[in-house]
Formats: C-alpha cells, sequence, structure tokens
C-alpha cells in the first residue's frame, strides 16, 4: 500500500510510519511541525519507502502518483495548546480535512480519521459507547478542539455518502508513551518530567477526574486494525483501565522513585470530569484489545524519559 501520513512527525504519527514501513507499506509523510518534532522521524528519513515532505495540509495539497490510503493524523492534541494553536486546530480539522478527502477522492484512496473522545465532552454518561452524542461547549476554550474534530467526523462521513469514499473514523481516547514532547502539556508527560525533575506534580482541580490511558503501541495496533476493516462509522480505540489523576500523579512519584510533592492547580474551563471508553465494538469488529496495562507502558515511557533527560 502506498499511505500518505498527515501529521506523520507527531507522536502516533511517527510510531504509525514505523508499523506500516514494518508491514511492507510506502509512507509519504507530511508534517510542518507545528507540535512535532523532526527527531521523531530522523531515524526514517534514509529509508527507501519513506519520504517526509514539510507541508501545512490546510492549503490545497498535491501528491505525486497513486496513493492507496490517507491517514489524517495532523491536529495538535495537547490541551494545553488549545488558547495558543485555536485557530491552527480549527482549521487543521475543518480545512485539512476537507483537502484531505478532496485528495482521497482524487485517487480513489481510502481515508481515516484520527478523532478523539473529546467528541463526547465533559460526558453524561459513563463509559462511553460510539452511540452517546456527547457534551460539548462550543464557545469554551476545548470547544475550538472538540468542534474541529466533530466537524471532521461530519465532513468525512458526507464524503462517504456524498462520494462513496471509503472511510474509517477512529475515536481516540488518551494515549501516551515515548516521543511525546517534555513540554507537550499532557498528564503523563508532564507528572513524569515532573518527577524525574524532583519538582511538584501539578494536579489540576482535586484530582478526581479520571482518565484512561492507553499504551501507544496498543492504540497504533488497533489503527492498523481499522484501517484493514470495512467499518466505516466510528470506533473507540482506548484502554479501560480508568484513574483518577491524583493517584496516576502518586503512582508515578513511586514508579520514578521521585522525592516530589503534589502541588494542586486550578481545573482548566470544562475539563472533563470522567473518561472511560466502552470497546466493545472494537473487541468484536476489529478484533483488538488493549494488552499494555499502565505499570508497563508507565515503565517504559518513564525509561524513555530518563534517557532522553540524560542527552
Ligand atoms: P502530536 O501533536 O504529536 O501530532 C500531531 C502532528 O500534526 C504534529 O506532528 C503536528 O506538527 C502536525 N500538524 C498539526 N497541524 C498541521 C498542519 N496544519 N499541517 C501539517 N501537519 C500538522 O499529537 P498526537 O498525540 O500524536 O496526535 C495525533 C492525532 O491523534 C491528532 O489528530 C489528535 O487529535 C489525535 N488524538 C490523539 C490522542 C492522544 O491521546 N495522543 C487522543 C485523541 C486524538
Ligand atoms: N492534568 C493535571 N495536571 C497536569 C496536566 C493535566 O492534573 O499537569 C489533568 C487535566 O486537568 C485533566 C487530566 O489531567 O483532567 C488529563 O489531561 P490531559 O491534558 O492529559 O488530557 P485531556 O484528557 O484533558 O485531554
Amino acid at each position: 500500500m502506498r499511505v500518505l501520513i498527515t501529521g506523520g512527525a507527531g507522536f502516533l504519527g511517527s510510531h504509525l510510519s514505523d508499523l506500516l514501513l514494518e508491514k511492507g507499506c510506502e509512507i509519504i509523510c507530511m508534517d510542518n511541525f507545528l507540535t512535532g518534532r523532526p527527531e521523531n522521524i530522523a531515524h526514517l528519513l534514509g529509508h527507501s519507502r519513506f519520504q517526509f515532505i514539510q507541508y501545512d495540509v490546510t492549503n490545497y495539497i498535491h501528491v505525486d502518483g497513486p496513493l492507496d490510503f490517507i491517514l489524517h493524523l495532523a491536529s495538535p492534541a495537547s490541551p494545553a495548546d488549545f488558547e495558543r494553536l485555536g485557530i491552527n486546530i480549527l482549521k487543521v480539522g475543518a480545512l485539512g480535512t476537507h483537502k484531505t478527502l478532496g485528495l482521497a477522492v482524487a485517487k480513489q484512496a481510502k481515508f481515516l480519521l484520527a478523532s478523539t473522545s473529546e467528541v463526547y465532552g465533559d460526558p453524561l454518561v459513563h463509559p462511553q459507547s460510539e452511540e452517546y452524542l456527547g457534551n460539548v461547549n462550543p464557545i469554551g476554550i476545548r470547544g475550538v478542539y472538540d468542534e474541529a474534530k466533530r466537524f471532521a467526523e461530519a465532513m468525512t462521513m458526507a464524503y462517504h455518502r456524498m462520494h462513496g469514499t471509503d472511510v474509517r473514523i477512529a475515536r481516540i481516547f488518551n494515549t501516551y508513551g515515548e516521543r511525546m514532547r517534555q513540554d507537550d502539556g499532557r498528564a503523563v508527560p508532564n507528572f513524569i518530567i515532573q518527577a524525574l525533575k524532583g519538582r511538584d506534580l501539578t494536579v489540576y482541580g482535586d484530582g478526581q477526574q479520571t482518565r484512561s490511558i492507553c499504551h501507544y503501541s496498543d492504540l497504533i495496533a488497533g489503527l492498523y486494525n481499522l484501517m484493514l476493516s470495512d467499518v466505516t462509522t466510528p470506533v473507540n480505540l482506548g484502554n479501560p483501565s480508568e484513574i483518577t489523576m491524583l493517584d496516576l500523579a502518586h503512582k508515578i512519584i513511586a514508579m520514578t522513585e521521585s522525592k516530589s510533592c503534589i502541588a494542586f492547580r486550578e481545573l482548566p474551563q470544562d475539563d472533563p470530569r470522567v473518561r472511560l471508553p466502552d470497546i466493545a465494538k472494537a473487541r468484536s469488529l476489529l478484533d483488538w484489545t488493549p494488552r499494555v496495562g499502565p505499570d508497563e507502558g508507565l515503565g517504559r515511557t518513564i525509561a524513555w524519559f530518563k534517557r532522553e533527560l540524560e542527552k
């Protein structure tokens, strides 16, 4: 398969490039380095089946030759960037999705959208299945991301209905691991860096809000199964290992044997109180289930960040 990955120099996009190269695909990786990094793909640059194009996918996209699949992962993803990059996020979710879908029609390629659990907003049902329609504040700080992804899903389904584009929509729940930026701002990298540097771990609010954290290796395997499936409706991908943010902070302090303490900080606006994926659909239709628990996944991530800090 000849595959275009937008956002391919990001955390998930670079790992997906690794997996698809292993599977024998030819990869065209497109990224403008807004939140991604050259280091993530440096090891791939000499590969005969890997090509990198630095480009902003909110503009018209031209790719030479045929394409079998377009994986649209481009978008900032950390809540720490929602104010700073609000317009970029809306543009890549709306214009970027439009351009990549237009390219899919032109190339008769299949299309996969990296959507998010944020389409459920601050959920009023728990756990969240794909049928839940969500509880999103369109004008809040998180609205730029939530609404961009909701629009992207709507656009994807419109292309499916109007042009017959063969689409996939992955609703990705909190995924962490090696290659996240030290200053990414999301809870797992923040806590690990703070613990390794002996700084206080910044827990927002009372820390009783929950997330369900998935190691990237499981998530990437799920995306691959979804690509190969014929499921055109949204599928939740995540690890249903729910944990409060206070417990996560304590766990990371223990695993790093850090002397750090907890420092409580103000809870950001509209921060979801709970989040837990119902993955029955992925289990049955994709034959996928996450295998890496938090102990193993966090252990691997901590070891990686330690090595990064020693560089
Ligand atoms: P990331 O920031 O590491 O990767 C996103 C990549 O997109 C970056 O390399 C960035 O430079 C690139 N990008 C942004 N705007 C672009 C543009 N206009 N043109 C070209 N490239 C652009 O984040 P990630 O965690 O790897 O997320 C990847 C995708 O998965 C995103 O679409 C995100 O919304 C989605 N997602 C991730 C998670 C998660 O927990 N990691 C959860 C839900 C959804
Ligand atoms: N959080 C925190 N301290 C941090 C970063 C995040 O307590 O330093 C909290 C945040 O308020 C949220 C949860 O951790 O409740 C997960 O945040 P993250 O940014 O990882 O992603 P989200 O799930 O909110 O998109």
